[in-house]
């Protein structure tokens, strides 16, 4: 039995560009994607957190139904 599992698809997408990443450059497409995500990381750590940060995906457009009723009834 051959326990190995390969996986031939890239589970996510470049977090930079949003191309497919490559085994290589998990979990980049390319060398340069991975450059372009340490120097935010790096020049992050730079940065004094004064503000708070908006990390929070707030969905605004979720739920954009007038009323909860529903029609059907
Ligand atoms: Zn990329």
């Amino acid at each position: 039995m051959g326990a190995t599992v390969i996986t031939l698809k890239p589970a996510r997408p470049c977090p930079i560009c949003g191309k497919p990443a490559t085994q290589a450059d998990h979990p980049f497409c390319s060398p340069r994607c991975a450059d372009i995500d340490l120097n935010r990381w790096l020049s992050g750590a730079y940065v004094i957190p004064a503000a708070p940060v908006d990390e929070d995906g707030a969905d605004e457009e979720a739920g954009a139904g007038p009323d909860g009723e529903d029609p059907d009834v």
